[in-house]
């Protein structure tokens, strides 16, 4: 099976021949030209994106721009911001019409965190709509009874890891706070599609196949994706007018429908009477906040890099990746050099062993944001990484904090599936959103035409390592950490670039790398989203396989990395503002394109 890339490059990395992959990874193999007419009714524009997409060049525009991960859904938010709406009102038409024709990706089950820049106030806003733990949750939701972890599908499938969902909180938060369109007709544009039916789209199809043992586990999932008992298939029309009912319910209602009454009803029973039964509650729907959090903004260059703070490890782990490598001149070394990769793999394993260490839910421990991002404590870390080879072993350090406290190593595993929504409007404002149900098709219990998110899963199944609390642990009410890194770049405190991507932990360095690409080396929106992806989280470097990226391999296995090939799933959308206008780019990894005006 191929993946369908972007063809023509101009450096070495930036060449994609199509590679073997997984089937849990993979999209039609068709070209990006041929893609679209697996979609039913889309728009002139949005064909013509699909064709500057496929030519690897970013789509530009004047007034607005929105990316996101499936036509129909960029659409809906495109149609929003030609009739003068605000880029909050364009994320709830594309968030609305994502979980319908994106199902297994994010929606009204999941969860999510929103960065907003304000066009008038020059402010920027976080919104913290992750999900939370049940009040009848404990430290071993995800051990045995001896205290041992379960296996992770034993934990993913069923009630157990639903935690409480925060999107249809949050698009109802965005919508009071910077909405100008009027709420209900916001989702006219999914409920149609839901009624009269959409043509799944071939990845969407690919991930059913690919799933079938475990969407079979809960019947009503079933019989959605998987009617007669066969997988439904690229090209089917489906119709969802159980969803197009609940949506109908939160546009007369708003989110109030969602969280109380007949929809929680359902969703409380569909989690305490699964397979595998969870805890959660009447109370924890009817107690859901979205938590407005400071911005976590790190230096870079002549940048601000800003993002989401706890419970996402997102925005501080992005921040340090490039404050490591302030000191390194990048953009001298250039895309092709090892040395670069070198650097930038150190600076994300020396990252990453700090969040295993220090991050999670700020509301239930002590996380040091100010330390980890200090500048003399970046400094102190970055000279680990003035040496010609790979650094052998890469500890957490020791930053600055009031409230010293220590913790064991985090061990949670994470899958992707995610999506990510960036959208710039006519006024000014720029929205960077990444929005879950965490594994692909969540928990896969289906209530009321919608999946419930796992995601509890994101905390770590371990509560203690040798007698150490682990701070990422669960409790009552708290939030998994998380990795989504919905990031706006702001240069002289005007935004510069929004961009974010789904790919559990490695959507961290699939957004560093992106900013990079961008600033550093100065590539196009589209180019820098397309170039082959080189990760290093915990050690081994992943280099994105049937890439020239491949041809790294050889240089960083000699100065002491170990090399992985794999498929490497990214879900970029980023919006670039230039003196010249605005330059949009989605990731040929998957369906989505970009639309502005
Ligand atoms: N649940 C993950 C997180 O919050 C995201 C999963 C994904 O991107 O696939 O970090």
């Amino acid at each position: 099976m191929t993946r369908w890339i972007a063809p023509a490059f101009l450096c070495l990395l930036c060449a994609v021949p199509a590679g073997a992959q997984d089937a849990a990874d993979s999209v039609a193999p068709e070209a990006a030209t041929r893609l679209p007419a697996a979609f039913e009714g889309l728009s002139p524009e949005a064909e013509a994106a699909f064709r500057v997409k496929s030519d690897n060049k970013s789509v530009k525009a004047e007034e607005w721009m929105v990316a996101a991960a499936n036509p129909l859904a960029v659409q809906a938010g495109a149609k929003v911001l030609g009739d003068g709406g605000s880029a909050a009102d364009a994320m709830v038409a594309v968030q609305a019409v994502l979980g319908l024709v994106e199902p297994q990706s994010s929606g009204l089950g999941g969860g999510a965190f929103l960065v907003w820049y304000d066009g008038e106030t020059g402010e920027l806003t976080t919104l913290d709509a992750r999900e939370t733990a049940p009040l009848g949750a404990t430290p071993r939701l995800f051990q045995d009874a001896g205290g041992e972890p379960l296996k992770f599908w034993d934990a993913v499938v069923g009630g157990l890891s639903v935690g409480t969902p925060g999107t249809p909180k949050l698009l109802e938060e965005a919508h009071r706070r910077w909405g100008r369109a009027n709420w209900t007709g916001l989702f006219s544009e999914a409920i149609e599609l839901a009624e009269t039916g959409f043509r799944v789209s071939p990845r969407l199809a690919e991930l059913v196949d690919g799933d079938q043992e475990r969407l079979q586990s809960a019947p009503a999932t079933a019989a959605y994706f998987m009617p007669g008992g066969q997988p439904i298939r690229a090209g089917d029309r489906l119709r969802n007018p159980d969803y197009a009912a609940t949506l109908r319910a939160i546009a007369a209602e708003g989110s109030g429908a969602f969280y109380a009454g007949e929809i929680a009803r359902d969703i409380v029973t569909t989690v305490r009477e699964a397979a595998t039964p969870g805890e959660l509650s009447a109370v924890d729907l009817a107690l859901y906040k979205v938590i407005e959090r400071p911005a976590v903004c790190a230096d870079y260059r002549d940048f601000d890099i800003c993002g989401m703070g706890p419970p996402s490890s997102g925005g501080l782990t992005v921040g340090q990746i490039l404050g490591l490598l302030e000191g390194f001149d990048l953009a001298g070394m250039g895309p092709d050099s090892p040395n670069a990769w070198r650097l930038i793999g150190d600076a994300s394993r020396l990252a990453f062993a700090d969040r295993g260490r220090y991050m999670a839910d700020s509301d239930f421990v002590p996380v040091p944001a100010e330390g980890l991002l200090a500048p003399d404590y970046l400094a102190s870390r970055a000279a680990l990484l003035k040496r010609g080879k790979a650094l052998p072993e890469v500890e957490p350090g020791a930053p600055e904090w009031d409230h010293a406290q220590l913790w064991a190593d985090d061990e949670s595993i994470e899958f992707p599936s995610t999506s990510h929504i960036s959208i710039i409007d006519a006024y000014g404002n720029a929205l960077s959103m990444t929005t879950t149900i965490e594994n692909g098709f969540g928990s896969r219990l289906m209530v009321r035409g919608f999946l419930l998110n796992n995601e509890l899963t994101d905390f770590s199944f371990k509560s203690h390592a040798d007698g150490v609390p682990i701070a990422n642990r669960v409790a009552p009410g708290k939030r998994p950490r998380s990795s989504m890194a919905p990031t706006i770049v702001l240069r002289d405190g005007r935004p510069r670039l929004v961009i974010g991507s789904p790919g559990g932990s490695r959507i961290i360095g699939y957004v560093a790398q992106a900013i990079i690409a961008h600033l550093d080396w100065k590539m196009g929106v589209q180019p820098a989203l397309a170039m082959p992806h080189l990760v290093n989280r915990f050690g081994t470097y992943d280099i994105e396989e049937g890439t020239e990226a491949e041809g790294l391999a050889t240089r960083l296995d000699e100065m002491g990395f170990k090399t992985n090939l794999r498929a490497l799933n990214s879900g970029l959308h980023a919006i670039a503002v230039r003196p010249t206008g605005l330059a949009g780019g989605a990731d040929p990894r998957r369906e989505g394109i970009a639309i502005g005006k």
